[in-house]
């Protein structure tokens, strides 16, 4: 480390590492402290004050993903000060298709009793609404929104077409996300496949087909 300069990646490194967690985005991670760091650059060198901090997320942050996502780097930095590992997370989102709480649960509800570990699943699931959301397994972070079973298959189509440009090695992942975030001309950070709606899903999926042909003509 720097002096006078806190090494974002070190910090979420060594943390994930400590606490065991290998199936997380990383990359959010590091967004996320790096945005706590640009706001607070002396607080974090000097006097870790996590009140004041939590404050400014409340204040800075609308309810979602990002909030989230901001308010567990926080906790990843804390506890890589004090040594501890970090408990995976329990949230409790809304659904914004008929407005219920979703806790995390055991998906075997959803597979007709045979689970897959743990989801978000909408409390009215089974009752009018089919909303639910996976996690990544070591954090049980949200791998997005909860989506509905249209909103899942329009996903699926993403990963369809956006897949093979990374596992073909045709560009890095965060490379390929920058590249369609330019084109559909909103910010790298909201570009996750888990983060859209049905319009930007589908705005998605042409972009990423659309990079795929380039890249793969251009490699032919
Ligand atoms: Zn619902």
């Amino acid at each position: 480390m720097k002096l006078g300069e806190l090494n974002i990646w070190h910090v979420i490194n060594v943390q994930l590492k400590r606490s065991g967690w290998e199936r997380v985005d990383r990359y959010r991670y590091i967004e996320s402290l790096r945005a706590i760091c640009e706001a607070h650059p002396s607080m974090l060198l000097y006097r870790l004050d996590v009140p004041a901090i939590q404050q400014w997320i409340e204040h800075t942050f609308g309810r979602g993903l990002k909030r989230a996502y901001i308010r567990f780097s926080l906790r990843l930095l804390h506890d890589y000060r004090s040594g501890f590992k970090t408990v995976p997370v329990q949230l409790t989102l809304t659904c914004p298709y008929c407005n219920g709480k979703a806790h995390l649960k055991d998906s075997a509800q959803l597979y007709g009793g045979r689970s897959f570990g743990l989801a978000y699943i909408c409390e009215n699931h089974g009752k009018g609404c089919d909303s639910y959301v996976g996690i990544h397994q070591d954090d049980h972070m949200p791998l997005g929104r909860l989506a509905n079973s249209e909103l899942r298959k329009a996903k699926q189509r993403c990963h369809q077409v956006f897949d093979p440009i990374w596992k073909q090695n045709l560009l890095p992942r965060n490379k390929a996300y920058a590249r369609i975030a330019e084109q559909m001309q909103i910010a790298r950070s909201e570009c996750h496949i888990g983060a859209l709606d049905e319009r930007l899903a589908q705005q998605f999926a042409s972009a990423a087909q659309h990079l795929y042909r380039s890249l793969s003509s251009y490699h032919a």
